[in-house]
């Protein structure tokens, strides 16, 4: 990896790929991914995203953003994201995007807490389609490199501005990368949890250092769970069930069989329902059934789903199968302002990592991939506008240390992996306590 480059992006999901693909091809830029080339969330998104379908469907679409997030949501954003919506669709097909199609034209699928069907998808691997063309073009540009299993472990910064990262290669060695911007596209905190959906490289590293350089967060109390993952004892991730299941008609059992909730209730509804019912039972998990579904149907619609369960012994399209909640996504993160900046200069922020309040305090299915490409492109798009380069001369000198006293050593993210970790799961705590008590006064 180089010591120097006109912008360094953290993280090659969706976001951060969409980020790169909008800079100028006259730019020098360096991806780093913990892990490997397809080991990021945007990989893993089953159901779909969202669009709007047309002006008649605008209210609704707002509506429904706006009561999944309990109307915590920040209007402008949401406006935002809607209104780009059609173009970001557009630029995916562009980039060689496919999404199901009737006769030539979209189909739409529903899901929890929608009102009407505006879900676009491909198959059950709507965000493999997605990410793995992006990644292709990115591949394909010469201004673009990408450094796998390289890790951010803090940034560079002074008066507030930031100078680049400090990056650990895949030979554990760490090094100083300047750039005139960075962006942070390091996606969600899954990792941070027993039960997560997300993969494990995940802990919310931006915020961690967000703390050591008074970079403002916001809602990092609002961690949404999925209410219906594959029961499992094992190690590792939790297979999601996607919502769209539930959309196409999915019920939920209880252990005699019996449906006992509405299956498309807000998330957060729904896994209170379900927890309620497992406390009732003593039971670890209940059942989903797909019996209003053909085989056919289930094979042709669901067809990662079918086989992950079969691998698992179950035959989705003869029995239930076990599910519970675990945590999915999460709401909060490092506060950006409707361009994707941070509260410190050079520094941007999208996708997961970032918070412009677009879900409120709980995200409506399908909106979390369009949301990390209009905020991508925001945030690319105010770069190129504003294009500046900053003399580094003085960064030549500059170390950094993990107590944040002064430039004294460089240091591996294995030394403060533990401390990061610690450190966000403890604030996340602390703002849950402060809104709570907050909530009490009121
Ligand atoms: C199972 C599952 C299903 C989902 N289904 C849907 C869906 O149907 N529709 C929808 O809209 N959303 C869905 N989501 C949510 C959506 O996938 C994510 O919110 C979105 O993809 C986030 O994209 P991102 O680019 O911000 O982060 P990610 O795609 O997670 O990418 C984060 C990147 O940051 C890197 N990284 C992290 N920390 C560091 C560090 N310190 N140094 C270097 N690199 C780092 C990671 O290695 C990774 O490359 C789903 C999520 C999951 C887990």
């Amino acid at each position: 990896m180089k010591k120097e480059y006109d912008i360094v992006i953290v993280g090659n999901g969706a976001a951060g790929l969409f980020t790169a693909l909008h800079m100028p091809k006259d730019k020098n830029i360096a991806i780093i991914t913990k892990a490997d080339m397809e080991e990021s969330d945007s990989f893993l998104a089953q159901g779909g995203i969202c669009v709007l379908k047309n002006e008649d469907d605008y209210q609704s679409y707002f509506e429904d953003t706006m009561r999944a997030g309990h109307y915590e949501n920040n209007r402008e954003s949401v406006e935002i994201m809607i209104r780009s919506s059609q173009n970001i669709i557009r630029e995916l097909v562009d980039f060689g995007v496919d999404f199901e199609r009737d006769h030539g034209e979209f189909k739409f699928t529903r899901e929890g807490a929608h009102t009407a069907p505006r879900i676009l998808y491909h198959e059950d691997l709507t965000g493999k389609e997605i990410t793995s063309k992006l990644l292709a073009c990115a591949k394909d540009r010469p201004n673009i490199e990408i450094y796998t299993y390289t890790t951010m472990v803090d940034i560079i910064e002074k008066d507030n501005i930031c100078y680049g990262v400090m990056v650990e290669d895949a030979d554990h060695q760490v090094h100083k990368v300047l750039c005139d911007y960075t962006i942070w596209a390091c996606g969600g905190i899954g990792g941070l949890y027993q039960h997560s959906t997300n993969f494990r490289q995940l802990t919310g590293d931006a915020l961690a250092i967000s703390l050591h350089h008074n970079i403002e967060l916001l809602n990092v109390d609002y961690v949404q769970i999925h209410p219906t993952t594959f029961y499992s004892t094992k190690p590792g991730r939790r297979f999601l069930i996607s919502e769209s299941v539930r959309g196409e008609g999915a019920i939920l059992l209880d252990k005699n069989g019996e449906r006992f909730v509405d299956e498309l209730l807000p998330r957060d509804l729904l896994t209170a329902k379900i927890k309620e019912k497992m406390k009732e039972e003593g039971s670890d998990y209940v059942r989903l059934s797909l019996e209003k579904m053909s085989a056919e149907d289930i094979k042709k619609r669901f067809p990662n789903i079918y086989k992950t369960c079969l691998e698992e012994g179950y035959d989705i399209t003869k029995e239930p199968i076990p599910v519970v909640p675990a945590q999915h996504y999460f709401m909060g993160g490092v506060k950006v302002d409707s361009e994707g900046r941070t509260s410190m200069k050079r520094l941007y922020a999208a996708g997961e990592t970032a918070c412009n309040g677009v879900h409120g305090a709980n995200r409506l299915a399908s909106n979390s991939l369009l949301e990390s490409l209009v905020w991508a492109r925001r945030a690319a798009d105010d770069i190129v506008k504003n294009y500046e380069s900053i003399p580094r001369d003085w960064c030549e000198n500059y170390f950094v240390s993990p107590d944040g006293e002064g430039y004294v050593a460089d240091y591996t993210y294995e030394s403060v992996a533990d401390r990061y970790h610690e450190e966000v799961r403890e604030e996340i705590e602390l703002e849950r306590k402060a809104r709570m008590e907050k909530g009490d006064k009121q």
